[in-house]
């Protein structure tokens, strides 16, 4: 239940998924069910507003009688047409449009929950009358009235989020991950969902993107309307509708100390993530197309952890040709030289579900033909692919990861096919590097414990937290229901993590972590005192990241993981890793909930 202030402000919580704050008018793209109609009390201030919108919804909804009427007129001819004259009255009739617009200023009530009430009544009274006549009236009042309550609720129109006439914040049931790639970004100011968790591919875009966004919001969609304003805060998960002059000062002042910190945080662009005690880590970016190499250079990250090449095959008919997709791959190798970029291969399905790559909905796409499964029965789509990047290894410094690698099985099997691909390319001349570094995501509990067989294969570990966690914890990593039950810092994790560690120190090779969990400043000393070498975060949080790094000594990262490993409550271990990252950052994990 939103809390709801005597001073009219309405705070709605949720769990915030990408940083930032915005303040503008709602635009609602999910439909409520049918038959729910929002319920809200609105201030006295919003009256002129609400009836503004009533007015706009009788204006829409006679154009669009007006070019039925045209239609028909063209098509079966005027006599027919005539009819729609009924329904013209009924957006005349002045008796309800008055009774309307009072319910509306002295209920205070929104213009739908009134324009509901009133219909009903006049509806219920027409239909009781046994006069075939005031029956046939009936008829026509319910379809004007459906017309009308669908223009208010903006059920009409089809919104094109790629482009937006003006600035809006996008309140939404659910966004697709291709839904939001393609998301208008000079005018989506931030968007609010019903549903969704953290380390939802959504999310990560909005991240990515420099979006702010709270999900998880539960019933968001059936308490805002178009229009209304809104702020959103996507430091601490609040959606506030009305908010008072002093919320707006208060987030004003958030706002401010996010710009000093800002500020502080680019003065440290160049330097290296390296501990108060002189531990150097490698802090990479993760990126989902070739444009996001800006963002990698401006906020300083040491190369790209992880390309999730699957969003280029998003939001299209055809899927992109192997040299379409070498353009792609060299594009980011060049630009970041002599920088690693890690291309990890196509991980479609799971959320990232392309229709026409004969995909189909799956009980369980998570569990599913996803990633190398997908890649293994499609090789020829997959060899496509691994010619790309080799051929793009040959411009810069490339290496490849495979994902949802379960066993050695997998890991053979692909990399049989990346020696075929590049058996294929020398005979025809074509360059690559000959050295390229193979890696895999440890994403799967299966991998950690066959981690030993594994490294013997491979040069790099990548630990994907965002799946490790849900296939470990049998958590949707999508499902806000059991959303508290997705810890990362739960015993159990962190021991995983530990037995990758290990497992790559016995065979000489590197581990990085590329999932979110990466991403979140209090759990960072958590993951280097385990013994990771790499982090790989999205470009907007290798600042924050670096900025604890430079602050915090290994010593303490370590004995907090050793700690952790002999704790049985993930609770109790987060609080600890809390701790130290406000000891060591206060300045960073100042204002988070
Ligand atoms: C992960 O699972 O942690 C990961 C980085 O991969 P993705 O989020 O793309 O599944
Ligand atoms: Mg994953």
């Amino acid at each position: 239940m939103p809390d709801q202030k005597r001073t009219g402000e309405i705070v709605h919580r949720g769990v915030p998924v990408s940083a930032g704050i915005c303040r503008g008018k709602v635009l609602v793209v999910a439909k409520p069910q049918e038959g729910e109609i929002p319920r809200r009390e609105i201030l006295e201030s919003e009256v002129p507003q609400e009836l503004a919108r009533f007015h706009e919804a009788l204006v829409r909804t006679r154009q669009q009688i007006q070019e039925v009427q045209r239609q028909v007129t063209a098509g079966i001819g005027a006599q027919d047409a005539s009819i729609f004259d009924a329904h013209l009255l009924v957006l005349e009739d002045s008796t309800l449009i008055e009774e309307v617009s009072k319910a509306v200023g002295r209920r205070r009530v929104n213009v739908e929950q009134a324009f509901r009430e009133v219909t009903d009544k006049y509806l219920q009274a027409l239909s009781a009358i046994e006069d075939d006549y005031l029956r046939e009236r009936a008829a026509d009042m319910r379809d004007v009235t459906g017309r009308i309550m669908n223009n208010l609720l903006g059920q009409h129109e089809v919104v094109d989020l790629r482009h937006l006439s003006e600035p809006c914040i996008i309140v939404s049931h659910d966004l697709t991950p291709s839904t939001t790639a393609l998301l208008d970004k000079r005018n989506v100011l931030g968007f609010a969902t019903d549903v969704g968790s953290k380390t939802s591919h959504t999310a990560i875009l909005a991240r990515s993107m420099h979006i702010p966004a709270v999900v998880a919001l539960k019933t968001i969609t059936q308490h805002l309307c178009n229009g209304t304003q809104i702020l959103l805060d996507g430091y601490n998960g609040v959606v506030v509708v009305n908010p008072t002059d002093q919320t707006l000062f208060e987030y004003g002042q958030l706002a401010k100390k996010q710009l000093n910190l800002d500020e502080k945080l680019r003065t440290i662009r160049e330097d290296p993530a390296i501990t108060l005690d002189g531990v150097r880590l490698t802090l990479s970016a993760n990126i989902e197309s070739p444009g996001d190499t800006v963002a990698v250079k401006a906020q300083g990250a040491d190369g790209v952890g992880l390309f999730r090449t699957e969003f280029l095959f998003l939001n299209r008919e055809k899927m992109p040709d192997e040299e379409e997709q070498y353009q792609a791959y060299r594009q980011v190798a060049a630009a970041l030289k002599p920088e690693p970029v890690i291309i990890r291969t196509l991980d479609i399905g799971g959320d990232k579900f392309v229709e026409h790559f004969g995909l189909e909905q799956e009980l369980n796409p998570f569990l599913g033909w996803r990633a190398i499964r997908f890649c293994l029965t499609e090789k020829a789509l997959f060899c496509k692919q691994l010619r790309a990047i080799l051929r793009a290894s040959a411009e810069g410094n490339v290496k490849i990861m495979y994902p949802m690698i379960s066993g050695t099985d997998e890991l053979d099997q692909a990399n049989a096919l990346l020696e075929e691909c590049k058996a294929e390319l020398r005979a025809a001349g074509v360059a690559f590097d000959s050295q390229i570094e193979v890696g895999v995501m440890i994403e799967i509990p299966s991998a950690v414990l066959v981690a030993d067989a594994l490294a013997r294969r491979v040069k790099f570990f990548s630990i994907g937290t965002n799946d490790l966690i849900q296939y470990s914890l049998a958590v949707d990593r999508m499902n806000e229901k059991i959303a508290h039950l997705y810890e990362p810092t739960h015993p159990a994790i962190l021991r995983l993590i530990k037995l990758t560690v290990e497992a790559a120190r016995r065979h000489g090779i590197w581990v990085g972590v590329c999932g979110e969990m990466a991403s979140e400043p209090a759990l960072v000393p958590l993951l280097l005192g385990l013994g990771v070498d790499e982090l790989s975060v999205t470009p907007t949080q290798v600042p924050q990241v670096k900025f604890l790094i430079r602050r915090m000594k290994m010593t303490d990262a370590v004995k907090l993981a050793e700690f952790a490993l002999g704790c049985d409550s993930g609770a109790e271990i987060l609080r600890r890793a809390t701790t130290l990252a406000r000891q060591v950052a206060p300045l960073l994990m100042e204002d988070r909930a």
